[in-house]
């Protein structure tokens, strides 16, 4: 049996994940290089691991291992609607997607575009350490303390004024 029959017994239910996982020094290199070939090579790998194993992978199964024990966070660049087709929306969640640790614009100026990226590192950091920084306000919070909706994560203030209520009103479905 080849890699491909074995796996595709498990399509069905998806119960196996393919994981590319970076180490942040290649991902900061990654970054700062040419993000239009970027994004069309890491479509073309994605597209072959689909191709080769029969799984209907989404776009967000990219990880950077990061933070204080190098745990996996995952991430993606996209368009993200912006008129410059130069500049690329870089998003980061906890390792299943789950929770929003980061967003920021990588621009062509390599200046800002380094901020940007030390700034995703430095959020990794924080996560590891327990620390989330509030989706609304902005200020740090124990990981402990936060609540979610939907890839947001809230501090007890921001949570109680206004997200508290804007998820009892929300149908996930
Ligand atoms: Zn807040």
């Amino acid at each position: 049996m080849n890699v491909k029959e074995l796996l595709s017994g498990n399509r069905g239910s998806q119960s196996f994940e393919p994981w590319t996982v970076f180490d942040q020094y290649t991902w900061r290199q990654l970054l700062m290089g040419d993000l239009a070939a970027l994004y069309a090579n890491l479509n073309l790998v994605h597209k072959s691991i689909m191709e080769s194993i029969g799984y209907s992978w989404s776009n967000t199964h990219w990880h950077v291992a990061a933070g204080r024990d190098y745990h996996p966070y995952t991430w993606m660049i996209t368009h993200a609607g912006f008129k410059d087709k130069a500049v690329f929306a870089l998003d980061v969640w906890n390792w299943n997607g789950n929770n929003a640790v980061f967003s920021g614009e990588l621009y062509p100026n390599a200046t800002r575009r380094k901020d940007t990226i030390d700034a995703a590192i430095a959020a990794m950091e924080r996560w590891s350490s327990g620390i989330f920084t509030c989706s609304s306000c902005g200020i740090e919070t124990p990981l402990t303390e936060r609540h979610s909706f939907w890839a947001g994560g809230y501090c007890n203030v921001c949570w109680e004024r206004e997200y508290k209520e804007k998820e009892a009103h929300t149908n996930y479905n």
